[in-house]
C-alpha cells in the first residue's frame, strides 16, 4: 500500500531438458526438512519459476545442497553468499564447487536478483531505484537515510508489493496507472538488498508502503517479511505493514502475531469523505475497519498507526481533526496518527496544505490526547512525489494479468508514492 507521501517514498531461467537434469534433484518449497545425506530421487521438483534461491531459509538451502548430493554445510555457504555477500549470479559463488554451481543452473535454479534499471538521488540523500523484473516490468523502491542524534545512519527501505495497484485511491498516480500483478516473495526481498547495495549500508527499517496494497498479496508479503527478519536480520519491530483496508485481511494478519507495526491509511475521519478519497472504502465501512484495528491491537499488543494524507481544502480542517480524535477515542487506545502533507503530483486535483493548516491539524489532535507525528517530505527533487518518476519512464499503461506473461519490448514502470 502506498501512502500519499511515501517519500517522497533478471536472470532468465534456462530450464534444462530432462535428459540433462537427471543427475539433479530439485527441492520442493515449504516441505518438512529432511537432513538425510541420502539423495532423494523421488522428490518432486518445484516448478521452474519457483527455483529461486533468494527467499529460502538456511535449513531449506541445506536441504537443497543435500538433494544435490552435497554436504549440508554447502547450504550454509549458499545462505552467506545470497544474504550477506549479496551475490546475484550462481556462477559467481566462487566458494562453491563449479560442478555444484553448474548442476544448480542446469536444474533451472537462479539467485532471483534483478538488475537496477535506474536510480535517482535527491539532495537530501533519498534514492529511488527502478528495478527491472524478469518480465520487463519496472518497480520502484526507495531508500531513505536518516542520521540520528548519535550520528548513526538509519536506512529505511520503502518496498513495493505489487506491480501497479488495483485500488485506485484518488490521490495516487500508481492507482491511476492500473494493475499488472502481485510481486513474488523474492521480488520483494530483493528491493531491500538492492538498497543495501546502493547505500553500502544495512537497511535498518522496512516499510511496506511502496506501490501496491500489501494485504492483497499477503502470502508473499508475509513470506518476504519472514525472510527479511530471519535471513536479512531486520528486527520485526523495525518493519511496518501498511494497508488502505481490505476486508478480512487485518484479522488474518493479526493471527500471525507479528511484532511489526500495522499502518492503516485512513485519510478521512468519516465514511462519506473517506469514500471520495479511497473508493475501495465502499466495501469496508469505517466502523468495520476500526473494529478490526481495535481487535488487532488487543490480539497483538502492537500499536496501530493511522496514516492521514492532508489534502488542502478536502480533509485538513480543524473540524476534521476533532472528528478524527473522537473516532480514535471511540475505538480504543494504542493509536498514533502520522500526518502526511500531500506531495503534489502532475495532473492531480489535490493540493498540498499550508504549513499553518498542518500545524493546526496536529495541535487539535494533540489537544484531543492523540499521539501525532508529521512526516517530513523528503526527496522532492528526485521525482519523489507519487507517480512522477513513472510519468518520466512509463510510455504505456500497465497491462492486465494475462498480458503480463508476455515480455514486452519496452519496460513498464511502476512507482512507489
Ligand atoms: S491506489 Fe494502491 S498504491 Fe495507491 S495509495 Fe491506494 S492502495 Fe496505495
Amino acid at each position: 500500500m502506498m501512502t500519499a507521501s511515501s517519500t517522497a517514498l533478471i536472470q532468465r531461467v534456462c530450464y534444462v531438458p530432462l535428459a540433462r537434469a537427471v543427475r539433479t534433484r530439485g527441492m520442493p518449497l515449504n516441505t518438512t526438512m529432511n537432513f538425510s545425506t541420502t539423495p532423494t530421487p523421488s522428490r518432486a521438483s518445484p516448478p521452474a519459476d519457483s527455483r529461486v534461491l533468494l527467499g529460502l531459509s538456511e535449513p531449506e538451502l541445506q536441504q537443497l545442497a543435500l538433494d544435490f548430493s552435497q554436504q549440508g554445510y554447502r547450504g550454509k555457504q549458499l545462505h552467506h553468499l545470497i544474504y550477506k555477500r549479496k551475490i546475484k549470479d550462481i556462477q559467481d559463488f566462487s566458494q562453491v564447487p563449479l560442478a555444484f554451481r553448474n548442476e544448480l543452473e542446469e536444474a533451472g535454479w537462479k539467485v532471483g536478483r534483478s538488475p537496477i534499471y535506474n536510480t535517482v538521488t535527491a539532495a537530501d540523500g533519498t534514492v529511488k531505484l527502478l528495478i527491472k523484473l524478469e518480465d520487463n516490468r519496472l518497480i520502484e523502491t526507495v531508500g531513505i537515510p536518516v542520521q540520528d542524534e548519535k550520528g548513526l545512519m538509519r536506512l529505511t527501505a520503502c518496498v513495493s508489493s505489487q506491480v501497479g495497484c488495483p485500488l485506485r485511491c484518488s490521490f495516487c498516480a500508481t492507482g491511476k496507472g492500473g494493475f499488472s500483478r502481485n510481486l513474488k516473495r523474492h521480488e520483494i526481498i530483493e528491493q531491500v538488498l538492492a538498497i543495501e547495495e546502493i547505500f553500502k549500508h544495512r537497511v535498518t527499517n522496512v516499510v511496506f508502503m511502496g506501490m501496491g496494497e500489501p494485504m492483497m498479496n499477503l502470502k508473499s508479503v508475509l513470506e518476504a517479511h519472514q525472510c527479511l527478519n530471519k535471513d536479512v536480520q531486520i528486527g520485526q519491530r523495525m518493519m511496518t505493514i501498511s494497508t488502505v483496508g481490505v476486508p478480512n485481511t487485518i484479522k488474518k494478519l493479526a493471527s500471525h502475531k507479528l511484532q511489526s507495526t500495522l499502518a492503516v491509511s485512513l485519510h478521512a475521519p468519516n465514511q462519506k469523505l473517506r469514500e471520495t478519497i479511497v473508493p475501495s472504502a465502499k466495501a469496508y465501512p469505517l466502523n468495520a475497519l476500526m473494529k478490526d484495528c481495535s481487535d488487532y491491537f488487543n490480539e497483538t499488543n502492537r500499536r496501530v498507526s493511522f496514516e492521514y494524507a492532508l489534502l488542502a481544502g478536502v480533509n485538513d480542517a480543524v473540524e476534521h481533526a476533532r472528528e478524527l480524535a473522537e473516532l480514535l477515542h471511540q475505538w480504543g487506545r494504542g493509536y498514533h496518527v502520522n500526518l502526511i502533507p500531500y506531495n503534489p503530483i502532475e495532473g492531480s486535483e489535490y493540493k498540498r496544505p499550508s504549513k499553518r493548516a498542518v500545524q493546526a491539524f496536529a495541535a487539535t489532535l494533540e489537544s484531543g490526547k492523540i499521539t501525532v507525528s508529521t512526516r517530513q517530505t523528503r526527496g522532492l527533487d528526485a521525482d519523489a512525489a507519487c507517480g512522477q518518476l513513472r510519468n518520466k519512464f512509463q510510455k504505456s499503461p500497465l497491462v492486465t494479468d494475462s498480458d503480463s506473461l508476455q515480455p514486452e519490448p519496452e519496460a513498464d514502470v511502476a512507482v512507489a508514492c
